[in-house]
């Protein structure tokens, strides 16, 4: 696998990646597990845009979407827009459909990278209270080198690893497991980060001390979760890769916390001060859809959002052709190679 990435369809050479998104569900359940049994038939209605983007409704007609055609046509456009790849995040406790990511990625002839492991602690099996990390690892190992969640498909990143705040024990045995899998099987480690300041510097002090290769490791989420430089450049200075993930969300309201959500002008400006201090090879972004609402065809900005709007952006903003290729193309490039 040395010097390829690994999609759904099987091995490939990175260089036919092109433009990624590093961080996306196509097909997933995001309900909370104990209010899954509400019927999810029919989608959100885009009358009620702004309700489900501030989070004044919030229910599985769209958190939870789980039709591959739709996933296929929202794809297709990613590719009509000159996109490349999706990487597809949707692991354990969010209900994966690798089948479903082969045939998205036939019918819209995007490639897609399938992550695996497992999300948070509130959304993962019970029983996996009970498993070792020695059990954790070789399930993620296997996800990569043999097979996924019962099917043919195999993994091509690893994550993204969950964490909520307070960090779990259980989440803790996950990622140790996580990292062990990285230095195995040579993929990129992509990690969802509590939703508290402190918490991105914590899991770099985690990663070192398990021997994580910082360089192949990602932070999630950074949006909204760092607000201040201080964080930012030491977190930086480590060595481990930052990804904004939020693009496309524009308004300052975040339901899961009580936080400002920066805009995207705010987000090209801060990516904008690291690749002045140098950091230009560990930035990556996308939109980290997960809310039906934010699809093409209920109204939302889709998996275009990013090829139509952001990138001229930041050409507006100063950023080079070579800086929006860093990030879009030789960044991504470089983290889907296993090493
Ligand atoms: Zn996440």
């Amino acid at each position: 696998m040395t010097g390829k990435a690994q999609t759904v369809l099987g091995l490939v050479d990175p260089a036919t990646l092109g433009q990624t998104l590093m961080h996306e569900h196509l097909i997933w359940d995001a309900t909370p597990p104990a209010r899954r049994d509400v019927s999810t038939t029919g989608g959100p209605d885009p009358c009620e845009y702004w309700k489900f983007m501030t989070g004044g409704i919030a229910d599985a007609r769209n958190t939870t979407q789980r039709d591959r055609g739709l996933a296929a046509r929202e794809a297709a456009r990613m590719v009509e827009a000159g996109g490349g790849t999706i990487v597809e995040l949707t692991i354990g406790g969010l209900v994966p459909d690798p089948e479903g990511l082969v045939e998205v990625s036939r019918e819209s002839g995007a490639h897609i990278v399938m992550g695996c492991g497992h999300y948070v602690d509130d959304y993962q099996d019970p029983n996996n209270n009970k498993r070792t990390i020695e059990s954790f690892a070789q399930e993620m190992i296997d996800q990569v080198q043999l097979c996924a969640w019962g099917t043919q498909v195999r993994a091509g990143i690893i994550g993204e690893i969950g964490c909520q705040w307070p960090w779990t024990d259980l989440e803790k045995r996950v990622l140790a497991a996580a990292v062990i899998a990285q230095q195995e099987t040579g993929a990129a480690l992509t990690i969802h980060p509590a939703r508290h300041a402190d918490h991105p510097w914590m899991l770099v002090e985690f990663l070192q001390e398990y021997g994580a290769d910082l360089s192949r490791t990602i932070i999630d989420h950074i949006d909204r979760t760092i607000f201040d430089d201080d964080r930012l450049f030491r977190l930086a200075d480590s060595g481990v890769v930052l990804e904004w993930d939020l693009f496309g969300q524009e308004n300052t309201y975040y339901a899961a916390a009580d936080i400002d959500m920066p805009n995207d002008g705010m987000r090209i400006r801060t990516i904008r001060r690291l690749i002045d201090r140098g950091h230009l090879g560990q930035i990556v972004i996308s939109h980290d859809i997960w809310e039906k609402i934010r699809l093409a065809e209920f109204g939302g900005h889709g998996y275009t959002h990013i090829q139509k709007k952001v990138l001229p952006h930041m050409g507006k903003r100063g950023y080079s052709e070579d800086e929006i290729n860093a990030i879009m193309i030789d960044n991504p490039r470089r983290l889907l190679t296993f090493v």
